[in-house]
């Protein structure tokens, strides 16, 4: 491991000001650390928030602020999650085991790497780590990798259950000193940045608006009950009556670089009636948009299924 400088910052002014060239805000560390170990990440100073004012969680409204070092598991723990955004408590708790949601922040939750072996392989080329070099996951293992928005330089996934949840409940991210911009727009669309932040930016914050009244939930498909990555999952919300969807959110995990926000099934499913075959049509306009490679197209039928299941099983349709 590379020789490092180790600060903590107990105001956010004084976080951005001890965060030089060559920084890195260091949250639990149960990422950072571990791609600092591999190689992959050569931060020449950490810049310790977890002792940041941001680890409250308060009622806002019907809505929530969340403190960005707030550790995963209080985040799921918290009554006002588990009752009013079962969603969220849902994918956090689907998300790593208990000693790692323990100490994981939900700043760092959002800004953790991908988990492409070729990203976490120093020996192999790939984009993400040095734009240019080549994706060895192209013709490589890419069993677990993007069917949606792929382009020549990189197929990565992001890794973060939660995100997908937040990005179905249209969260918003606070950035100190500026001004907040939508879940969406964190992410952005380049294909190897991990995020649109600048080096220096401090996430303190996410907010989450009120649900208005849709009932949701969180599935994850994974190789491994105990812990794992998800191939596909979605976080799922909707509001039926008299057997009409009035509204509905959809985000798919593990399909794209970024929390797939599934607008197209949304629009579908708009007034529609609340029945499989509608949720059939729904999911088919979604994934008609999906681009899969040799080694993850069963992901397209792993989402529809995982579409039509979650939405017949919330709306009790048949
Ligand atoms: C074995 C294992 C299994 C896992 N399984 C899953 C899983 O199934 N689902 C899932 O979602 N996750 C999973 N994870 C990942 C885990 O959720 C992340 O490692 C964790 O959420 C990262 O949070 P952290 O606070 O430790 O981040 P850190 O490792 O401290 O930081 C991650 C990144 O965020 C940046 N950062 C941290 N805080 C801030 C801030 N406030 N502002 C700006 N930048 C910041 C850091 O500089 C770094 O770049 C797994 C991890 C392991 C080790």
């Amino acid at each position: 491991m590379r020789p490092f400088t180790y600060a903590r910052a107990t105001t956010p002014d004084e976080a951005v000001d001890l965060y030089g060239e060559g920084s890195a805000y260091l949250g639990g560390g149960t990422n950072l650390v571990d791609l600092m170990r591999l190689g992959v990440a050569l931060p020449s100073q950490l810049v310790d928030v977890t002792r940041l004012p941001y680890d409250r969680i308060e009622v806002d409204g019907d809505g929530l602020l969340i403190g960005a070092t707030v550790r995963n598991s209080d985040l799921a723990a918290h009554a006002v999650v588990r009752e009013r955004f079962p969603v969220l408590a849902r994918a956090v708790l689907s998300g790593a085991s208990g000693q790692i949601r323990n100490l994981a922040t939900v700043g760092g939750n959002l800004l953790q790497r991908t988990r492409c072996s070729y990203f976490q392989d120093v020996t192999r080329p790939c984009n993400r780590r040095e734009l240019g070099a080549g994706c060895s996951a192209r013709e490589g293992d890419h069993h677990n990798l993007a069917i949606f928005g792929n382009t020549p330089e990189c197929i990565a996934t992001h890794p973060s259950d939660m995100a997908v949840a937040l990005a179905a409940l249209d969260a918003n991210v606070v950035i100190h000193g500026r001004d907040e911009i939508p879940l969406d727009s964190l992410y952005g669309h380049d294909p190897v940045r991990n995020s649109t932040l600048e080096p220096g930016d401090l996430i303190t914050h996410v907010r989450i608006p009120a649900l208005d009244g849709m009932t949701g939930t969180y599935k994850k498909v994974r190789e491994r009950a105990s812990f794992a990555f998800a191939l596909v999952s979605l976080a799922a919300a909707v509001d039926v009556k008299d057997g009409v969807i009035q509204d509905c959110r959809l985000a798919l995990g593990g399909v794209a670089a970024k929390p797939w926000r599934a607008r197209r099934a949304e629009a579908a499913l708009r007034q529609a009636p609340a029945t499989v075959p509608e949720f059939s049509r729904a999911a088919d306009a979604e994934l008609a948009g999906a681009e899969p490679l040799r080694g993850n197209a069963y992901k397209v039928d792993l989402a529809r299924n995982l579409i039509v299941g979650t939405l017949s099983e919330l709306a009790g349709a048949r």
